[in-house]
């Protein structure tokens, strides 16, 4: 093994390179032109590789795409590589601020959300390739144009190669403890009306029906949904009603995020909030309840746990440990779990500092180590060879 460390020590410089040229281009999930720029370099990279390379463009014709790169090997177990080329960062970021290192962090709008992963898994394929291992059946590099807006466009894709790959490995930024993802939490929004009537608020109060009171009571009882031994969450955070001072407000809304692990607790959220909805407080009002699933959970489970211990396995090769936790927020190993594969999130450089912002920072001493876990990963689930 002593040779792929060397392989993933020795690559540095021109890791840090293409790093530097990608993280240099400002690719916010709505600026098509400097995505489509990612995705030629990322696309002529892996075509350099020998990998068979798929632009998908996306609804409009602007140049805005998802790429596939795909290599067949001669083991017997496919994966796929995830990882996202856009940023939430707006245009002229890059200039702004754009990237640099210090002896411990690489810094840069999207440096580890996700561009660092981008460049992990490019290196993975030029190292496998170079050590003339093609021990799996395929590897397919999937790169998607939209995960920070919740992949509108690559979410059919990304589902569609999660079915027919039998590992999904994901290069979100590695967890700041040297940490990988177990779990992440679905998403949805949940939104509640109410409908009451009007009424003067000075000479008829008792003639109207207050939605706003009553959505103040519902928000209440809807709250205590939540349930913190399930990790289910049920956070209000907007909302609206009235707009007169003497009028007694006829209409009231209010937006709760909600996230939870397992997909039923979202089901028995939108039951129960429903029940909640059918008894008023306030005579005379209605409330409806409506909730809206985002990304699915991607819920703990034992095939993951599985790669998680070979992960840690491998990783105790480098005399290294590697943690693991959930996350409260979605990504895209959601979608490729709800598709039934067996994922694993997480295996990016690791982060330093809080990503989605200007203090966001990756570890250089991350990379070589990640590298080699990724490269090792691949060799040994592809051919299905003890670790
Ligand atoms: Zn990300």
């Amino acid at each position: 093994m002593q040779g792929i460390l060397e392989q993933c020590e020795q690559i540095r410089p021109e890791f840090m390179r293409l790093w530097e040229k990608l993280v240099n281009i400002d690719s916010g999930s709505d600026y098509s032109p400097g995505l489509r720029q990612v995705a030629e370099i990322v696309g002529e990279f892996c075509a350099r590789q020998g990998m068979e390379i798929t632009y998908h463009p996306v609804a409009a014709a602007d140049g805005k795409c998802n790429v596939t790169a795909r290599a067949a090997g001669t083991g017997t177990k496919s994966i796929l590589l995830l990882a996202h080329m856009d940023t939430v960062f707006p245009v002229g970021t890059a200039a702004a601020r754009p990237f640099r290192t210090d002896a411990e962090y690489a810094y840069g709008p999207g440096v580890s959300d996700c561009k660092g992963g981008v460049v992990l898994a490019l290196y993975t394929m030029h190292i496998l390739k170079k050590m003339n291992n093609s021990s799996y059946r395929h590897v397919t590099c999937c790169f998607n144009c939209d995960e920070e807006i919740s992949s509108p466009d690559s979410r059919d894709l990304i589902m569609e190669l999660a079915k027919r790959h039998d590992y999904v490995l994901c290069l979100e930024p590695g967890q700041a403890n040297d940490g990988v993802i177990a779990w992440r939490k679905g998403v949805a929004k949940l939104k509640v009306t109410v409908a009451g009537k009007a009424s003067h608020s000075g000479s008829d109060p008792d003639k109207g029906c207050n939605a706003l009171l009553e959505l103040s009571h519902q928000i209440n009882r809807i709250s205590m949904l939540a349930n913190r031994d399930k990790e289910t969450t049920v956070t209000f955070t907007k909302m609206a009603a009235g707009d007169r001072l003497n009028v007694v407000p006829d209409y009231a809304e209010a937006w709760a995020d909600v996230r939870a692990v397992y997909a039923e607790e979202l089901d028995r959220i939108e039951r129960e909030a429903q029940a909640l909805a059918a008894s008023a407080t306030v005579a005379g009002t209605r409330t409806a309840v409506e909730l809206r699933r985002g990304r699915p959970p991607f819920f703990p489970n034992e095939g993951t746990q599985q790669l998680i211990d070979k992960a840690k396995k491998i990783y105790a090769e480098l005399g290294r440990s590697l943690s693991q936790s959930g996350a409260g927020g979605g990504a895209d190993a959601n979608l490729a779990a709800a598709a039934g594969a067996i994922v694993l999130d997480s295996l990016g450089p690791v982060k330093g500092g809080p990503n989605h912002t200007a203090d966001e920072k990756a570890r250089l001493d991350s990379l070589a180590p990640r590298l080699y876990l990724l490269v090792r990963l691949i060799t040994a689930l592809g051919g299905e060879a003890a670790i």
